[in-house]
């Protein structure tokens, strides 16, 4: 008599730490990959085995793998290794990347209650301009020039020293600021956006879609027809804007054409970055991690949504921080053509770090070119990002690009960031993590570790206890 070995439905593919979404204690996890997509599988002594889904395509999971690029060291770490990561936060010299993206959260105060918040935001105190100086001044010890701070909340609208906090920004030399915003003073005070114009800030506009019924389920409003009026307001002033779409199954995935061709036509519009729904702060309830949006999914329903106008093939990942986050690509329009820059150049010969291959045909110019694109530190609609892509254009043939007066409203960013919650959480992307929440107390903590593992709690607290004190 023979018997048939059993062998597992899965390919075993490494081991990282995870956190029990239960209790929120780090624990061991298998990478696994099963039918054509990835899951996280790990054991909490309390709670249990549980299991998540990371990528819908594993392909795309596995060739992302190579594009992991060696990080920038900051001049200065605010940590030292104590615990171990992840409770060391940070910058501790163990973390394997600068900061691209500095997040000021100038409030906790917000003028909407959305039922998915991840900074679970409403009530709370604005940030000091002293907190702030505090905060810029470091910055620039620890990156000396750097690229992006994000003034983000709750909603920083709301903050009655924006304007001052945009200059203070600009005072210091620093290159970009970007505002984060659901809009809804924009749309409502055109006097507001016409103060805070001079400091050029890119509108990093909440966008759930075209549709009142996205907006009821994820903001508990219908503010579709303010985001327009915000973006019109913006446009009126010169302002550049970048849609972010928070993605829900079942909600607005439907959406992820109609919001590209959207944001093609309108004038302040220079890109869009879709971001998966995450279970952080105040969540929805039907969340099953089994199911989730994954970057792959956001990909192929663009190549499907909009007809092939964009393909998944037109993508590739970010490869400052950890290559999984992210994918991002660029597009050239030009006599009403969209033409994705990967379908003119060879990018991903470029940014393939680790085969590492010195193919003759690689122009030495180029690389540094599309690496400065094709990191978070690029700012779509930016005179330094419009001048990389000018080159890239140039490059390929398309003759100077001036020629054609192609500027701003000729190159189209899109880019999609799944940032992790506690059924997805990976450890070795969060060390590589380059978007971190700048503190008063002078710490650039990792955004998903901010989120997920009680610093954002920890800080609030702080922040309670210093305002107590002042009155
Ligand atoms: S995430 Fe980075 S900064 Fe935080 S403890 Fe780990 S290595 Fe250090
Ligand atoms: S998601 Fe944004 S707009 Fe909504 S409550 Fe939170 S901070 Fe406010
Ligand atoms: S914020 Fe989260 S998802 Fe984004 S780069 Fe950092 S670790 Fe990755
Ligand atoms: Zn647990």
């Amino acid at each position: 008599m023979t018997c048939r070995q059993l062998v597992r439905n899965h390919v075993f593919y490494e081991v990282t730490r995870s956190l029990c979404p239960e209790c929120g204690q780090v624990v061991d996890a298998q990478v696994l990959i099963r039918d054509g997509s990835v899951y996280l599988r790990k054991n909490c002594s309390l709670h249990g085995w549980r299991e998540a889904l990371v990528s819908s395509d594993a392909q795309w999971y596995l060739k992302s793998l190579k594009y992991n690029k060696p990080g920038a060291l900051p001049y200065d770490f605010s940590t030292s290794v104590g615990k171990g990561c992840p409770d060391d936060c940070g910058l501790c010299p163990e973390h394997q990347q600068h900061t691209c993206i500095g997040i000021i959260e100038i409030t906790n105060r917000c003028n909407m209650a959305c039922p998915m918040c991840f900074a679970d935001a409403g009530n709370g105190q604005d940030m000091s301009l002293a907190d702030v100086q505090r905060i810029l001044d470091r910055l620039l010890e620890t990156e000396r020039e750097p690229e992006i701070v994000q003034i983000s909340g709750g909603e920083p609208t709301l903050h009655g020293q924006l304007p001052d906090i945009l200059a203070m920004v600009k005072e210091r030399g620093i290159r970009h600021v970007t505002l984060n915003t659901n809009g809804l003073r924009l749309a409502r005070d055109p006097e507001f956006v016409r103060q805070i114009a001079p400091y050029r800030p890119t509108i990093y506009l909440q966008f759930d879609g075209l549709k009142s019924t996205s907006y009821q389920a994820l903001r508990g409003q219908d503010v579709a027809a303010l985001k327009l009026q915000a973006l019109d307001n913006s446009a009126k002033e010169g302002l550049h804007a970048i849609l972010v779409p928070t993605l829900v199954r079942g909600v607005n995935e439907d959406e992820i054409g109609d919001i590209v061709r959207f944001g093609l036509e309108h004038p302040a519009v220079v890109g869009i970055n879709y971001q998966p729904a995450t279970f952080a702060g105040r969540c929805l309830d039907h969340f099953d991690p089994l199911r989730r949006i994954t970057v792959p999914d956001v990909l192929h329903a663009l190549e499907t949504q909009t007809d092939g106008l964009f393909r998944v093939s037109d993508f590739l990942p970010v490869p400052c921080p950890h290559p999984t986050c992210s994918a991002c690509t660029y597009a050239m329009i030009h006599d009403g053509q969209v033409t994705p820059i990967p379908r003119l150049v060879d990018v991903d010969s470029y940014l393939d770090y680790v085969t590492n291959r010195s193919l003759p045909d690689l122009s030495a110019e180029l690389k540094p070119v599309l690496e400065a694109l094709w990191s978070f530190a690029a700012v779509a609609g930016s005179e330094k990002t419009n001048a990389a892509l000018n080159s890239v254009a140039c490059g390929c043939g398309i003759e100077q690009a001036s020629q054609f007066g192609l500027s701003t409203e000729n190159f189209f960013m899109i880019q999609v960031h799944g940032f992790m919650d506690s059924h997805s959480f990976d450890l070795k992307r969060l060390t590589k993590c380059c978007v971190h929440e700048l503190l008063p107390d002078g710490r650039a903590v990792p955004f998903c570790a901010y989120n997920l593992l009680g610093y954002r709690d920890q800080v609030r607290r702080e922040q309670e206890v210093s305002f107590a004190g002042q009155k």
